[in-house]
């Protein structure tokens, strides 16, 4: 067996062991084999940590103009382009995602830090009005000081972007805790940051369980978390951030709607449900993991979608040419398949998929077939609870009213799709969706400049775009009395 590669936390501009020594195995879900060890961080990695990230924030990084911090952010989406290839080839190999998904993902990253370079020496206040001449109003826009980003195993890389990008181009110093799961790109990348030059404590990373993310959410000195993952520790970060009183951004889990109406072009949309669903093994938060079809085009559309499941090239991951890629690691797996069972129990029609695929190089790996079950109720575990894996519910309805009632009756609102060509229809059916994110006519596409994030239990802030910067800054207002008037002690000044 190949060695297995040693990875260290980065606390400080330093690579170190954890102070109590212990690390765990990281597992490849391609072949269950262990590839490399993590550190588990413990309670004095999390202090420091922390502690780092606040003196770069009142010293070198907090004291740099914003032209310099764009510029080695600038830097940095350099670096990340020319290692895309190294660093999909691991994130890869620690998630099972697909090649053909992390190179763009890597890319994608770059173009996150290049986007929000741009903002770090526009971060412009205002100057306001007042009713006396004599006073000058000026409120600035300045960075939150330590923040902690907390990301899923999904996408490391992508999801850490959302988040670092603009809480660097905004001025404040970073706590990151990826999951255990899949830490290696997100270690890899401070190699990156040290090549870029970042003052050191600017950028630390903790490794470790859910544990370490806990200790660091509980910890004194944050400003900011910043989390994304289930709605369940999410709920749980957002009660221990409210008694400290540390503002939060969540993004959190979703149950898509994705919505074909009869006229719809039949070739987009089907392959848009595809995406939505199969796409990253349906590993991801916007999944279209419900699928709604106007009854006129059900049986069309279900059975258009069944063939090609059928056809969906599941392999090695690193391999170009594979279409879908592993469940992540084991307790997702496991996770799948026993949704996939529940589901049948509850008396969802099992149209194709539905086991773990284990044919020739498939027999290693923790794959799960592209699943579909159709005349789903959406009352249904299936349909209200999320899976995040390849598992699609197909849901019939009558008209647009049906259309909204169903999309709308989960506790989730992250994205959802339509798939129509009447423009009417989409103001209508755009106004009347609870959902921080739609797509008309495309499905699972991102860009740096759109703000991404969900309302009711899908979380609440956004990332990306302005808004996503604006999650990291706060406002200072200042006011500078320049007359010679002197003051009522005992009255308040308007
Ligand atoms: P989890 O909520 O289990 O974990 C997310 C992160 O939180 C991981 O780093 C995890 O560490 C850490 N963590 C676990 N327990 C705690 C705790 N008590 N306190 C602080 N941190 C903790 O989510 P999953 O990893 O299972 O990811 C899947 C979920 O993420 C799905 O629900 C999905 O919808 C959501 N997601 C949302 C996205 C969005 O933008 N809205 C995008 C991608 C995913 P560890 O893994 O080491 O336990």
């Amino acid at each position: 067996m190949a060695e297995l590669r040693q990875y260290k936390l980065f606390i400080d501009g330093g690579w170190r062991d954890s102070t109590g020594g212990q690390s765990f195995e990281t597992i490849n879900p391609f072949n269950r084999q262990p590839w490399a060890t993590i550190p588990q961080a413990g309670a004095a990695d999390v202090a420091d940590a922390i502690a780092a990230a606040r003196a770069a924030f009142i010293g070198t990084w907090g004291k740099m103009a914003g032209v310099e911090r764009g510029k080695l952010m600038l830097r940095l989406a350099e670096l990340l382009e020319a290692e895309a290839d190294v660093l999909s080839v691991l994130e890869t190999t620690d998630n099972g995602k697909v090649i053909r998904e992390t190179k763009p993902q890597m890319l994608f990253a770059a173009r996150q830090y290049r986007f929000f370079a741009g903002y770090a020496d526009k971060l412009y206040g205002a100057v306001i009005p007042l009713d006396q001449p004599d006073v000058l109003d000026y409120a600035m826009r300045v960075p939150l000081g330590v923040v902690a980003l907390i990301t899923a195993w999904n996408s490391p890389m992508g999801l850490l972007a959302n988040k670092l990008a603009p809480a660097l181009a905004a001025g404040n110093c970073a706590v990151i805790k990826p999951s255990e799961h899949a830490s290696a790109t997100t270690l890899e990348f401070c190699r990156l940051v040290e090549k870029a030059g970042f003052p050191k404590g600017t950028i630390n990373v903790l490794t470790g369980d859910g544990a370490v993310g806990q200790m660091l959410v509980e910890s004194p000195g944050l400003n900011r978390i910043s989390f994304t993952g289930s709605t369940g520790v999410g709920r749980r970060i957002a009660e221990i951030a409210g008694r400290n009183l540390v503002p939060v951004t969540l993004e959190l889990g979703g149950k898509s709607p994705n919505i074909i109406f009869e006229d719809a072009d039949m070739n987009k949309a089907v392959a848009g449900a595809l995406a939505g669903i199969f796409g990253a093994t349906g590993q991801t938060c916007i999944a279209g993991s419900r699928l709604l079809v106007q009854k006129s085009v059900y049986n069309e559309v279900l059975s258009r979608l069944v063939d090609r499941a059928q056809k969906i090239r599941m392999g090695n991951p690193l391999d170009p040419a594979t279409e879908m890629g592993t469940a992540a690691n084991e307790p997702q797996f496991l996770r799948i398949l026993d949704f996939i069972k529940g589901a049948q129990s509850d008396g969802a029609r099992l149209v194709t998929g539905g086991k773990a695929a284990t044919e020739g190089e498939l027999a290693g790996g923790f794959f799960v077939q592209p699943t579909i079950f159709a005349d789903v109720k959406n009352d249904m575990k299936l349909a209200q609870e999320e899976i995040f894996g390849p598992v699609l519910g197909v849901l019939p309805f009558e008209d647009e009213a049906e259309a909204i009632a169903i999309a709308n009756g989960t506790r989730y609102g992250l994205a959802a799709g339509l798939w129509t060509q009447n423009i009417n229809r989409v103001q209508r059916m755009v106004r009347a969706i609870d959902s921080g994110v739609v797509w008309v006519n495309t499905y699972r596409a991102v860009a740096a400049q759109a703000p991404f994030g969900g309302v009711k239990e899908s979380g609440f802030g956004r990332e990306r775009g302005e808004q996503g910067l604006a999650e990291f800054t706060t406002t200072k207002n200042v006011m500078i009395d320049f007359s010679s008037q002197e003051r009522d002690p005992f009255a308040l000044k308007t």
